[in-house]
């Protein structure tokens, strides 16, 4: 689900298999909200995710993207190395003895993920006083580090800075209450038929009416000729009437 952060409407709502990551989805869903809002002459400029979107394919697709992504960096990612720091020029590591560990070559982990590869010359870890604490069972101390590690810094700075931690409040105040309605209220505690499609047409129909219900709070239009008729109007186009009225500021994502 996406949910816009200015007026608190669902802008994308879809069902999937509980087998996969949410990382995975998060370029399809934006991209289908970048498309509704782009029919409506409104821009995303901003995506706010939790950590279940976070991976460094996601960081560098927003990069590329011109989307400032707001997504909390996985735990386990670690902005640098204890006493090995990086240049970024020479694409080189240097470690507690001052000794080079340059870029060897790339390599694709069980994931899929690629790899970069940087190792210390042997010899140099073969004389070293520190081989048995720094490379105890191996010729010589290497590192590895993603591909996506430019972009993981830059989200991980934005995580910690101040505007990082209203995002992470806006985001929490934003969805969980959309998300708490539509199972609250809009029948979504349960999904009672068989099927993704079968699912995704219930979920489609509870954020209709949810939007449909802050639609006509805002004051819109009162539909003149029935219920039908208005439930066939929305199926047609049920966002663009929202987004005439407001300007989206940034477009939050989370899955149910
Ligand atoms: S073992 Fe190798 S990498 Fe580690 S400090 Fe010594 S020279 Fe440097």
């Amino acid at each position: 689900m996406a949910v816009d952060t200015a007026e608190r409407v669902i802008s994308h709502i879809q069902a999937d298999f509980a087998d996969g990551r949410d990382s995975q989805y998060l370029k399809g869903i934006g991209l289908r909200v970048q498309d509704r809002l782009g029919k409506n002459e409104l821009t995303m400029t901003d995506l706010l995710a939790d950590t279940g979107y976070s991976n460094g394919s996601n960081y560098d697709f927003l990069e590329q993207w011109k989307v400032t992504g707001w997504i909390p960096v996985f735990g386990k990612y670690k902005p640098e190395i204890e006493g090995f720091p990086y240049n970024k020029e020479r694409d080189e590591y240097s470690c507690p003895m001052d000794r080079p560990l340059p870029f060897k070559g790339f390599s694709t982990n069980k994931d899929g993920t690629v790899l970069k590869n940087y190792w210390a010359a042997p010899r140099d870890c073969k004389a070293c006083p520190m081989k048995l604490r720094c490379a105890p069972k191996k010729k010589c101390k290497s590192i590895t580090r993603t591909i996506y590690d430019e972009p993981y810094l830059k989200a991980y700075a934005r995580q910690h800075s101040e505007r990082g931690w209203q995002m992470k409040r806006l985001r929490q105040s934003t969805v969980e209450p959309v998300f708490g309605s539509l199972t609250q209220f809009y029948g979504l505690r349960k999904i009672g038929v068989l099927g993704k499609a079968g699912a995704h047409k219930v979920m489609l129909m509870a954020a209709i009416a949810f939007n449909l219900k802050k639609y006509l709070k805002k004051g819109g239009r009162k539909p003149s000729i029935g219920i039908l008729r208005t439930i066939i109007d929305v199926l047609q186009g049920y966002l663009t009437a929202f987004y005439r009225q407001i300007q989206p500021r940034a477009v939050l994502i989370k899955t149910m």
